[in-house]
């Protein structure tokens, strides 16, 4: 297979690569002072001229309003853009809603289109996702407590979720809650848009993650749902089909968000590789003439390449085989780039020495916010021990779960 860009999707390539340059980072600077929601000004700059330049929504079908890029398209974009925390943001193509259109525009009725997929590719709305509850493993997601239960043309919804990323300010969330409790545990849930300004919906707080709250956007919150009444009209797609639908999401999603740290790989890459230049650690002698320093670049290069190339086989695996057959692949991406990101930056850190750990780069920011990359989306050890199960069957284990 050939993973060469077109000539135009190389020539894309490099002028995204300039816009986040010239453009985003230097915004970085305004959001680490003063919070996401107070910067959105700046940031919606970003937003009209990237809109202007025709590059909004990358990953969607022209049909919803995108560039219709391919999986394999979008994860080389996903590398540009992830050299900054606001690149996605700036394309609209962020987590979570870049994975809400997805789902919306598969499995939304034409009504659900209209009222809540179209405001989020127009980027006039946000939205979230709360699936995981503080009670209950979210590695285990088919065990959860929060309960629809019809009552007349309604769904009353109770139930307790966290990590509901970018809540804060969000428009409406796409909850996760068992509608048959009777049902084999993969058909119990399903998935149904509550507009936050419900009564029955509480945003509790911003959760605090290694010392940042975030806001906005930038945020994790806990969340209520109390006697939460909404239309029946918002089920997405069929009752019981909640994990069927986060199957389809979470495939797309694991390449972009391995793409994005890819992206954050590559920026840690570039301030390790400048420093080592740099920085004496003697009058004439550049960090870089260190034989240790030396080898963090050479196992960071080989990594990303190795990585990238990994990402992108698996991205062409699903266009051509489907998320079933790759399966393996996207949980394999999944625990090992989080790995490469962890090793990267942490010698990016490492090499920068107390400038690396200062909010002067960066690398702090990579290093709190970008750990939870091993356990989103299912932890490492979820992700080995199901590609490993798999394997162990080919060679004959029947062991109990
Ligand atoms: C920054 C961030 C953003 C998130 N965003 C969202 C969101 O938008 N929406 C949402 O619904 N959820 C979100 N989550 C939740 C996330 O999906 C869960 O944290 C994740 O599924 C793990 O669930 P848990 O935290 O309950 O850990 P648990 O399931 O309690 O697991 C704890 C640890 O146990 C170990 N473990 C678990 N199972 C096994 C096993 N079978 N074998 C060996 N070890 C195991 C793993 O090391 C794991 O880290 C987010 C989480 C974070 C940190």
């Amino acid at each position: 297979m050939d993973f060469s860009p077109s000539p135009q999707m190389q020539e894309l390539l490099s002028q995204v690569r300039e816009f986040i340059d010239t453009k985003v980072i230097p915004v970085e600077e305004t959001v680490k002072k003063n919070g996401f929601r107070a910067s959105l000004p700046e940031i919606n700059k970003l937003r009209a001229e990237v809109r202007k330049r025709g590059w909004w929504t990358p990953q969607m079908h022209k049909e919803h309003g995108g560039m219709g890029l391919t999986l394999v398209e979008h994860g080389l974009l996903s590398v540009e853009l992830g050299r900054s925390q606001l690149g996605h943001y700036s394309f609209n193509c962020q987590a979570p809603d870049a994975g809400n259109m997805e789902i919306l525009a598969q499995f939304g009725t034409e009504e659900q289109k209209k009222t809540y997929l179209e405001p989020v590719v127009r980027g006039e709305k946000r939205s979230c996702f709360a699936m995981t509850e503080p009670e209950h493993a979210g590695s285990n997601p088919v065990w959860m407590s929060t309960r629809a239960v019809k009552d007349g043309d309604d769904y009353v919804i109770n139930g307790h979720k966290w990590y509901t990323s970018s809540a804060d300010g969000a428009s409406f969330t796409i909850v996760m809650a068992v509608t048959d409790p009777e049902q084999q545990p993969h058909f119990r849930a399903s998935m149904i848009i509550v507009p936050l300004d419900n009564p029955g919906y509480e945003l509790v707080r911003n959760i605090s993650v290694m010392g940042d709250e975030g806001d906005d956007w930038a945020s994790h919150s806990e969340v209520r749902f109390t006697n939460c009444r909404v239309s029946q009209s918002n089920l997405l797609g069929g009752e019981g089909m909640g994990f069927a639908i986060a199957q389809e999401r979470l495939g797309p999603g694991r390449i972009h968000h391995c793409m994005r740290w890819l992206g954050i790989c590559e920026r840690s890459f570039e301030i390790m590789c400048d420093y080592a230049v740099k920085r004496e650690i003697a009058p004439g002698t550049p960090l870089g003439t260190r034989q240790m320093v030396q080898q963090w670049i050479a196992e960071s290069r080989a990594e990303i390449d190795a990585a990238k190339w990994y990402v992108l086989h698996a991205a062409w695996s699903i266009e051509k085989f489907g998320q079933k057959a790759s399966r393996d692949e996207i949980s394999c991406i999944k625990f090992y780039v989080a790995g490469v990101l962890q090793r990267v930056v942490d010698r990016a850190v490492q090499a920068l020495g107390g400038l690396g750990v200062s909010d002067d780069t960066p690398l702090s920011h990579y290093y709190r916010h970008e750990r939870p990359a091993r356990i989103y989306d299912g932890p490492d050890e979820v992700h080995k021990q199901s590609v490993a199960k798999r394997i162990l069957k080919q060679y004959g284990m029947t062991a109990p779960k």
